[in-house]
């Protein structure tokens, strides 16, 4: 799959991209005052405004709907900054165009579902209007990756993927949290794709977003989707998250953006440093063949002598051990946990297949 850079489809768009405005568009008013503090900041290309709102209960504010659209081409007229709304039915495609909106985004509750993603894909065959792509609520590369495929085969090229976050039930700091491996691992799968980061939907508090935001710029993400609200405190929707143009322009100010190539004698360090690494992940594969043969050893031997498999106790004992030595060596706990696990699971498993063969030694 081929993807046309950003900068070939927003023009003028420099690193990094920002796409700025608020959750709901409210009133004329407060989308023209937005608008306008934002075109003033020079990262700023294009104007964001939810008009249809997917709320998790009936009966809250499902945005203004098409009066909003009529505002959005206001916007464009008196700032010039392009402008995006979400979409999540074929009627909301329809509506967008005929008001002339340039870039639709497709919003984290509808990518989860392949039955809207495939009808708004076919909705978009035949139109040349780019799409950026939320990740789903939940987090699975796979469903991210299928919608950005359907909409790729259905003609559409022009294509970002916006990462937001991902539901968890355990709670933390975030308010979805950003597991970046998962964005990471789509820039790997999908080279070119051009990637934003949301920090608004991934904070849920202002008070994280710089903190995010340049996170997003260390992994190389091109660019950032931010609320921005004249009155954060008296929004309509998710205020606790919206910071006003000011506060994004100083944002922007303190982000640090790091080379991604440094100079020579750099990239030689950087080149023994990996190297280095890779010597260690040998090294690391090698052991573990050595300790999976042993597992198999023993489960030859248990089977023999009519044993069970796990041994609780030892189990216990060995894992209280490791994590002591582990904590000793500054390893992370839950990291050395994770790890500990997964190594004993493996080895159960191949036990487990020694007895169902009935081998013995
Ligand atoms: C939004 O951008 O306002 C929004 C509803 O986002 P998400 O789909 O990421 O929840
Ligand atoms: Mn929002």
């Amino acid at each position: 799959m081929n993807f046309p850079p950003l900068q070939s489809w927003i023009p003028g768009s420099q690193h990094p991209l920002v796409i700025a405005g608020p959750c709901s568009a409210e009133s004329e008013v407060q989308v023209l005052q937005t608008a306008q503090a934002l075109a003033k900041l020079p990262w700023v290309k294009v104007f964001r405004a939810g008009i249809w709102k997917p709320r998790t209960r009936p009966g809250l504010f499902e945005g203004v709907g098409t009066a909003g659209l009529v505002w959005m081409s206001r916007v464009k007229e008196e700032t010039g900054l392009l402008t995006t709304v979400e979409v999540a039915r074929p009627d909301h495609v329809q509506e967008a165009i005929n008001h002339n909106i340039d870039i639709l985004w497709i919003g984290a509750r509808t990518v989860v579902n392949p039955f809207s993603m495939q009808e708004l894909a076919e909705s978009l065959a035949g139109v040349n209007i780019p799409v950026m792509v939320k990740n789903p609520v939940n987090p699975d590369l796979k469903l991210w990756m299928g919608a950005i495929e359907r909409l790729h085969k259905n003609g559409i090229t022009r294509i970002a993927a916006i990462h937001r976050g991902f539901y968890q039930s355990e709670k933390t700091q975030y308010r979805n949290a950003p597991l970046w491996e998962i964005p990471i691992e789509l820039m790997r799968q999908m080279p070119g794709l051009p990637v934003l980061c949301d920090p608004s939907h991934i904070s849920g508090n202002r008070s994280l977003i710089q903190q995010v935001s340049q996170q997003a710029m260390d992994l190389e993400m091109d660019g950032l989707m931010v609320e921005t609200h004249p009155d954060p405190d008296k929004a309509w929707t998710d205020s606790v998250q919206q910071i006003t143009p000011e506060t994004l322009g100083e944002i922007m100010n303190h982000l640090i953006l790091r080379e991604q190539k440094g100079n020579r004698e750099f990239e030689r360090n950087l080149e023994e440093l990996r190297h280095e690494v890779d010597l260690i992940d040998y090294e690391m594969i090698r052991l573990l063949a050595k300790r999976m043969n042993i597992a198999e050893e023993m489960g030859r031997y248990k089977y023999a002598h009519n044993i069970t498999i796990l041994q609780l106790q030892r189990w216990k004992e060995l894992f209280a051990d490791r994590i002591k030595k582990g904590n000793k060596a500054g390893l992370d706990n839950r990291f050395l946990a994770a790890l500990l696990q997964l190594v004993h699971e493996q080895s159960i498993q191949i036990q487990t297949n020694v007895m169902s063969r009935g081998e013995e030694q």
